[in-house]
């Protein structure tokens, strides 16, 4: 069955009001768990453990590390952080990135794994924003290059939001390339170069999305040759998002995330998924959504493996 990575701790104690949906990793687990795609008796559950500071140097600056263990972010830092400090929100903050590496590495060993968190994608090397702090994918992709377990990363970034803070992270890496293929006219206001940025019109709907989305990943799997892709199937681009601009339905996010996987199956690139952002106070309808791409991924796990 389709490796799944995922930790209790993903969802910790938060404000219900709160525009950040803290409990829609518990939702999306049950969700994942209603839909039959975890099984205990085909130990296809993975549970990561918390990195440590000395793990996230490879990417942070050790002292902004420092004062976010120890809630010492001054004040207009952790404004643009946007979430309430608390002991819980550090400890899912240093286990989600293990998360994420855990799926990549389960997907070089299986072709194919899902992360029912990550994509922390405005987290910059000194600074968080935009909900995030630690970015995972930057995080991944440097430690499997340092570790030569690599040679050449892909970041798919199709969360609705520019992947400003893995670019500006990954900038000097070459082995890792930064895609991001995002709503030009939206959250971050000052965007970072990625290795290649698609700025979309607002408004856009499926055809055209689902059309420059094929054509990047075909032109970067063939030019690129990456042994892996990391893909950020954020779920904002849905046309009812709070905080999306796009038009995109909710059959055009399942046909966006079929055509993801299967295009990387097809050309035996393994492929590791995220769930990065989604925005909406109806909280089973998001974690329905982001399940999405892992029904995808487990449909596609069963034709392939
Ligand atoms: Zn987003």
């Amino acid at each position: 069955m389709l490796p799944i990575v995922y930790h209790p701790n993903y969802s910790c104690p938060f404000p219900s009001d709160h525009r950040f949906v803290m409990r829609k990793f518990v939702d999306l687990y049950q969700q994942v768990l209603k839909l039959g795609l975890i099984a205990p008796d085909q130990n296809n559950l993975y549970t990561p453990h918390a990195a440590t500071i000395e793990n996230l140097a490879c990417v942070h600056d050790v002292a902004y590390l420092q004062s976010l263990v120890g809630n010492k972010v001054d004040q207009k830092a952790w404004r643009r952080v946007g979430l309430p400090w608390s002991q819980g929100l550090v400890d899912r903050t240093l286990t989600a990135p293990n998360g994420t590496l855990l799926s990549a590495r389960l997907a070089l060993q299986k072709g194919l794994a899902c992360h029912l968190a990550g994509g922390t994608h405005h987290a910059h090397i000194d600074f968080g924003s935009g909900f995030c702090m630690i970015n995972d994918l930057a995080y991944t992709a440097q430690t499997l290059l340092q570790n030569g377990e690599v040679k050449r990363v892909l970041i798919f970034d199709l969360d609705v939001h520019q992947g400003d803070g893995t670019a500006a992270i990954l900038q000097d890496q070459p082995n890792a390339f930064t895609c991001s293929i995002h709503c030009q006219k939206n959250f971050p206001f000052r965007k970072q170069n990625s290795d290649l940025d698609i700025g979309l019109e607002k408004g856009l709907e499926d055809a055209a999305y689902l059309q420059v989305v094929a054509k990047t990943l075909n032109q970067l799997l063939n030019e690129f040759q990456p042994d892996l892709v990391l893909y950020d199937a954020g779920v904002d681009i849905w046309q009812g998002d709070d905080l999306g601009h796009l038009n995109i339905s909710s059959q055009g996010m399942v046909e966006r995330d079929e055509l993801v996987l299967s295009t990387c199956l097809k050309q035996h690139v393994p492929v590791a998924t995220v769930i990065g952002g989604g925005y909406d106070q109806d909280v089973l309808r998001l974690a329905r959504r982001h399940a999405v791409v892992v029904e995808a991924a487990a449909h596609l796990y069963h034709q392939y493996f």
